[in-house]
């Protein structure tokens, strides 16, 4: 469904990411790893075209990304951002009606995610860190996009949720960017698990092949599993 081709981003005479060779395949859940600032959210952001590659080339179904209008873009994307992105002033039924276009009503989409009807008149500030993540969770699915990115989108949220999250996630249909830090959650979610450090891809593969990676973060990765 997307296809990067040596794809590298510079700020100033730093280099974000380089040598980015990378299929996201459709149906399938791509799982993003690395330490923080290993580049995660600036590869979603070439994506979403918020930010333009340096150079190489970024394809959406065949098609080149700088082809592509960025609304239409963007539509196709349901996009959770690390900082998610709500919008201050509108409630929690504002944010999710505004985008919504899938057969299930407001109320059924925020009740799947756990969050409670009572909770769709609030404003964010009003909301917990984990509410308001099950929020944008929900206005990224209200569109039915093909494409989900999500930008650690678990992060605040206690455990218990947090699997039952990740069960939804296993059972929808849909192409998935998932960017997590948790290695076992990058277990269960991912076909495919990317492993990015310092801007470069160190390991790309089926979960089980990760073990045989000779990198050292990755090694440390893996150990943080047995510990
Ligand atoms: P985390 O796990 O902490 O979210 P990440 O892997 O998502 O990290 P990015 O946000 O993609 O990392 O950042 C990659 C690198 O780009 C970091 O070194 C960061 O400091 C740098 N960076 C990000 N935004 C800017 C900016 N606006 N100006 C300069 N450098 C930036
Ligand atoms: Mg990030």
């Amino acid at each position: 469904m997307i296809l990067l081709n040596q794809v590298a981003f510079n700020r100033g005479t730093a280099s974000i990411l380089a040598g980015i060779t990378l299929e996201v395949p459709p149906n399938q859940r791509t799982v993003l790893l690395g330490r923080s600032g290993s580049g995660k959210s600036t590869l979603l952001r070439l994506i979403n075209r918020l930010l333009q590659t340096s150079s190489g080339s970024i394809t959406f179904n065949q098609k080149p990304l700088a082809e592509i209008d960025p609304l239409t873009l963007r539509r196709s994307i349901g996009f959770v951002s690390q900082n998610l992105g709500l919008f201050p002033h509108w409630t929690a039924r504002q944010q999710i009606t505004r985008f919504h276009h899938h057969k299930d009503s407001v109320e059924s989409l925020a009740a799947s995610i756990g969050l409670d009807s009572t909770l769709l008149d609030r404003y964010p500030h009003q909301l917990s860190g984990g509410q308001q993540q099950r929020v944008a969770i929900a206005r990224a699915l209200a569109s039915n996009p093909p494409l989900l990115m999500l930008d650690e989108p678990f992060s605040a949220l206690d455990p218990i949720l947090r699997r039952e999250m990740q069960d939804l996630i296993l059972a929808l249909d849909k192409t998935i960017i998932f960017v997590t830090h948790d290695l076992r959650e990058a277990m269960r979610l991912g076909h495919k698990l990317v492993f990015l450090r310092d801007g470069k891809i160190v390991f790309s593969g089926p979960p089980h092949e990760l073990q045989s990676s000779n990198d050292t973060e990755v090694q440390a990765y893996l150990r943080t599993l047995n510990q």
